[in-house]
């Protein structure tokens, strides 16, 4: 459990010589508490106030980083249960997995499919993280060249699904690159030495809370210090319990003995991957590995973890301004939204199916949708206005008639009376706007008729 603040103060010297900045020593402890302050501001902390505090004020899930440099994977290191209450710090990670045994051109096609598995979205680029490279062959020697082409091949960090043996040639190979190292759980002694020798990840794998609990100690008694807990799950129902529990000990209970990252092997035999990885990225799954390489299942997967792991206190926003969309000319529709990203997105991808050449003006309202910036009184008739006359539109067409969202009709009394503009209301979903752009009478935007 976290320390209370009166916790803090009994660890504390109780001088009240302010050498911390603050006024008291309870002060400083109301401060600990709250997060906002660490032990090491205090110069006369004894070494046991030292550890105690310095312990309690560690994450309560720890950060494991795999890979190195800008592909680099961080797990971990969440503060909370529930997105609500902070926010999710690092996104579920999906590895797409490839056999050693495959021949070197059905691997190197593999390994493209892998790469080519990043999308587009809201502005945003969803990709796949890493490669799960599974043993198949028992070879050490073609393992460890197969991590290497692996990672020269994709640029993506790797887990090493292998016995110890070929996990020791492959981390000699590529041990640089950070891979985490995955090995079966008859192997997990030979693998944590390996990986407290070289300063790597593990993947400790063991069934059932309990197991786990006992795998993991002897992963730390051998010197393994970066883990990630796999529960090795057999069933849907049993991985989303598994991941829970881990979290709920993690967070709720301060539980250092399962206080881990938790993991998936979500390859073949596992029962319906598909629907086991959709409810894991909401439930603390943060590594999945997935047999599939199918943009159809991965595509889907990613646009949840985006939603699931957008902090909704900070919305994806896109420039405001003027955006063209199409062959436009003096005579083009001129429609106004905001500036939240999937609005943008949404209604430019309308326009553009309607064919009609348009310009989309993006309202600056802090990343909202139209009508939560409505009720915000940040999308109004006088901001508006004000955007008509100053974003450099009148220079670009010559008629001056906006089209308004259907969701807010009721501004459009009010951006007439303060510029120059005639509103005609437009649909009230962005879906209806091709029939309603192709149905537009052109005498609406002559420049003649302006
Ligand atoms: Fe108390 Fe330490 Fe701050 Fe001094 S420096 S007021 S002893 S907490």
């Amino acid at each position: 459990m976290a320390l209370t603040a009166l916790d803090i103060y009994k660890l504390l010297p109780k001088t009240n010589c302010k050498d911390c900045g603050f006024p008291t020593c309870l002060a400083f402890a109301m401060q600990m508490a709250a997060g906002k302050a660490t032990v090491d501001l205090c110069p006369h902390a004894s070494e046991e106030a030292k550890e105690t505090l310095g312990a309690a004020a560690a994450p309560p899930l720890p950060k494991v980083t795999i890979g190195t440099g800008g592909s680099e994977v961080v797990l971990g290191d969440e503060t909370v249960l529930f997105r609500h209450e902070k926010t999710f710090y690092h996104p579920t990670a999906f590895a797409v997995s490839v056999a050693d045994d495959l021949s070197p051109a059905a691997f190197a096609d593999r390994l493209r499919a892998i790469r080519s598995l990043s999308f587009e979205r809201v502005g945003q680029r969803i990709s796949v993280d890493l490669v799960a490279l599974r043993c198949v062959s028992g070879d050490p020697a073609g393992y460890a060249r197969a991590a290497a082409s692996a990672l020269t091949a994709t640029g993506l960090p790797l887990v090493l699904l292998a016995p110890a043996a070929p996990l020791a040639t492959a981390a000699e190979a590529v041990g640089g690159s950070r891979p985490l190292l995955a090995p079966p759980h008859s192997d997990l002694e030979a693998a944590a030495k390996i990986a407290a020798e070289r300063k790597l990840p593990l993947r400790v794998r063991a069934r059932g809370i309990e197991g786990l609990s006992a795998a993991l100690r002897s992963a730390r008694a051998a010197g393994a210090k970066e883990l990630v807990a796999d529960p090795a799950a057999e069933s849907l129902a049993d991985a989303v319990a598994d991941a829970i529990h881990i979290r709920r000990l993690a967070i709720l209970a301060r539980n250092r003995d399962l206080a881990y990252p938790a993991a998936f092997d979500l390859g073949d035999p596992f029962p319906d991957p598909f629907g086991a990885a959709a409810l894991l990225i909401p439930r603390y799954g943060s590594l999945l590995v997935l047999d599939t390489a199918d943009p159809a299942e991965i595509l889907p997967l990613l646009t949840l973890r985006q939603n699931v792991f957008t902090d909704p206190q900070r919305p994806i926003q896109v420039e405001p301004g003027v955006y063209p969309i199409g062959n436009v000319t003096a005579s083009s529709p001129v429609l106004i939204t905001t500036n939240f990203s999937l609005t943008y997105f949404t209604v430019r991808g309308d326009v553009e199916a309607s064919r009609v050449p348009a310009y989309l003006l993006i309202a600056d309202v802090d990343g909202m949708s139209v009508l939560t910036a409505w009720a915000a009184g940040k999308f109004t008739g006088e901001s508006i206005a004000k955007m008509l006359s100053g974003c450099g539109i009148e220079e670009k067409v010559g008629h001056r008639t906006l089209i308004l969202p259907g969701m807010v009709a009721r501004l459009s009394g009010r951006i007439e009376e303060l510029s120059s503009w005639r509103v005609l209301v437009g649909p009230q979903e962005s879906s209806a706007l091709p029939p309603y752009l192709r149905r537009l009478p052109p005498a609406a935007f002559d420049p003649a008729n302006a």
